[in-house]
C-alpha cells in the first residue's frame, strides 16, 4: 500500500536566479539557527569577533541578517509583501558577501546566496529596484562603458612606457574599471609583475566594464548583454587566459557570467585567473623571484570575491522530492575553492615581510562592506564594516592591511584616513611589485 509520506510528488526545480520561485524551498527551510550570522566558536579565539554578517552586525536586527531576508523573500514570492522604501533598504543594504551562504552550508544544503540574488532580480523586474545610486552606475556603464562615467578614451592610460604589452599573447589582462581609472597603481604593478615573470600579455582592444554591479543589483538583462559582449571579445582575441587583478571582476567572469548564460565555468572557452593564482604559480616555478626586502608587518584581508564567492559555477536542474532531496546529485558551492593559500604563499615568499593574521580569516573573513553596489548606495554601511575590520587590524598590531581587490583598498583607505592614517592600505600587486 502506498504511503503518502513517501509519495510526495517530485517538483521540477533549477538554480535559475531569474525566478524567485526556484528558491522557495531554500527560503522556507531556514531554521533560524543563525549559523549565517555567528562564526562557530571552534574557529574563534574569544568572544570579540564572532559575527560574520556586516549588514546584520550594522543594524543588530534580524531583518538585516540572512534569516530575516529569507523570510522576507518568501513573503515576496508568495505575494504577501509589497515593495516599500524600507523593504528595498533591507535587501540592498547588503554587500552580498557570501558569509551567510558558507555558514549555512556547514550544516544545511540551502542556497542562501542565490536566494538573495534572485530577490534583487525580482525587485528590478517588479519595477521597484535598484537604488538610485545603482541606476546612476548603470547609466555610466551604458554611456561610457565604465562605472564612474569617465571618458572611455582614457581607459588605457594606465599603460606607461615602461610596461611592455604584446599585440598577441595567450594571456589577456582585463584591468577593470577601478584599475583603469581610480587605481592605476594596481594595473601598473600587475603589468610589472607579468613583465618580470617573462609572461607576454595583451590588453583588450576596447575594454568595457565587467558589469559586476549590474548583476549584483538585479539588472540581469543589462548584465547578460555585457557578459555576452565581453566573452565574445575574449574569444575573438584568441586568449587562453583572462587574467584580472580585481576580485569583483574575477567573480563576475568566473561565476556570474556562466550563471547568467546557464553554462559551466569550464565551458567559457578560456580560463579565468586572478593575479593571486598567477603569482603563486610563477613564484613556485621560479619565473617570479621576489628578492628585494620589504620591511613591513602586514595582515591579509580575504576579499569575498576571490575567496568564498569564487567556486566555479556548475549549472543544475532536476527534481526535488521527499525531505528536500534532489536528483541528480549536485556538488554544492561551499566556498572551499577560493584563493586562500595563494596570497599566503606569495606573502610568505617575500623577504622582510612579517605576516600576522586577523581573528576572522578565509571563509570567515568579515567583508569590507564596499562591493556589489553597497558603498555607492549605503556608504555608512561600508564605513561601519571597514571600521570593524580595523579593530582587528589594531588588535594584532599590523602596520599594513593588504587585499586583492580595489573595492576593499579604496574603502579601507578611507577608513584608514579617518583613523589618523596610521595603518597603510595596499593591494597585494603593489606588495609583490615592491619585492621585484
Ligand atoms: S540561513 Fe541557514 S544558517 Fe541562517 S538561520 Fe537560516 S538555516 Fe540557519
Ligand atoms: S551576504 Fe553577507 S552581509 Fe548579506 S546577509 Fe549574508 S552575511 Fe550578511
Amino acid at each position: 500500500m502506498a504511503n503518502d509520506r513517501y509519495d510526495t510528488p517530485k517538483k521540477k526545480v533549477s538554480f535559475e536566479v531569474r525566478d524567485l520561485n526556484n528558491f522557495v524551498y531554500d527560503m522556507s527551510r531556514c531554521i533560524k539557527c543563525k549559523g549565517c550570522y555567528w562564526v562557530e566558536h571552534t574557529y574563534m579565539p574569544g568572544i570579540k569577533y564572532t559575527t560574520r554578517c556586516p549588514s546584520g552586525t550594522w543594524k543588530e536586527f534580524d531583518s538585516y541578517q540572512a534569516a530575516g531576508k529569507l523570510r522576507i523573500g518568501l513573503a515576496v514570492a508568495e505575494g504577501k509583501f509589497d515593495w516599500s522604501e524600507k523593504l528595498l533598504e533591507v535587501i540592498y543594504a547588503d554587500p552580498l558577501c557570501g558569509a551567510c551562504d558558507v555558514g549555512c552550508k556547514r550544516n544545511l544544503d540551502l542556497e542562501i546566496g542565490l536566494s538573495l540574488e534572485a530577490l534583487r532580480i525580482k525587485a528590478v523586474k517588479d519595477g521597484a529596484g535598484p537604488m538610485p545610486a545603482h541606476k546612476k552606475i548603470a547609466k555610466n556603464i551604458a554611456s561610457k562603458h565604465n562605472r564612474f562615467g569617465s571618458p572611455h578614451e582614457n581607459r588605457e592610460k594606465w599603460v606607461t612606457k615602461d610596461i611592455k604589452v604584446a599585440a598577441k599573447a595567450d594571456v589577456l589582462y582585463f584591468a577593470g574599471c577601478s584599475a583603469s581609472y581610480t587605481n592605476n597603481e594596481i594595473a601598473q604593478a600587475t603589468g610589472k609583475i607579468l613583465n618580470a615573470s617573462g609572461t607576454p600579455f595583451m590588453v583588450m582592444k576596447d575594454e568595457w566594464c565587467c558589469g559586476n554591479v549590474l548583476y549584483s543589483v538585479g539588472m540581469i538583462d543589462e548584465a547578460v548583454e555585457t557578459a555576452k559582449r565581453n566573452i565574445e571579445a575574449v574569444r575573438a582575441s584568441g586568449a587562453k587566459i583572462l587574467l584580472t587583478s580585481c576580485a569583483e571582476c574575477y567573480r563576475t567572469w568566473k561565476v556570474d557570467y556562466p550563471k547568467m548564460l546557464d553554462i559551466d565555468t569550464a565551458d567559457l572557452g578560456f580560463t579565468v585567473m586572478h593575479l593571486l593564482d598567477f603569482a603563486d604559480k610563477a613564484i613556485e616555478d621560479g619565473r617570479l623571484k621576489p628578492a628585494k626586502k620589504v620591511d613591513l608587518r602586514l595582515t591579509y584581508h580575504d576579499a569575498c570575491s576571490v575567496s568564498r564567492l569564487s567556486d566555479a559555477w556548475r549549472p543544475w536542474k532536476g527534481e526535488r522530492g521527499w525531505m528536500g532531496t534532489i536528483e541528480p546529485r549536485y556538488k554544492r558551492r561551499r566556498g572551499t575553492e577560493g584563493l586562500y593559500a595563494q596570497p599566503r604563499n606569495i606573502l610568505g615568499a617575500i623577504p622582510g615581510l612579517t605576516v600576522v593574521e586577523m581573528p576572522r580569516i578565509r571563509e570567515n573573513a568579515f567583508c569590507c562592506g564596499a562591493g556589489r553596489g553597497t558603498k555607492e548606495a549605503f556608504p555608512e554601511l561600508a564605513r561601519f564594516a571597514a571600521g570593524q575590520r580595523f579593530e582587528e587590524v589594531k588588535e594584532i598590531g599590523a602596520e599594513a592591511l593588504v587585499s586583492a581587490c580595489p573595492f576593499c583598498k579604496n574603502n579601507f583607505s578611507q577608513t584608514a584616513k579617518e583613523n589618523g592614517g596610521e595603518v597603510k592600505v595596499m593591494d597585494i600587486a603593489e606588495v609583490i611589485a615592491a619585492s621585484l
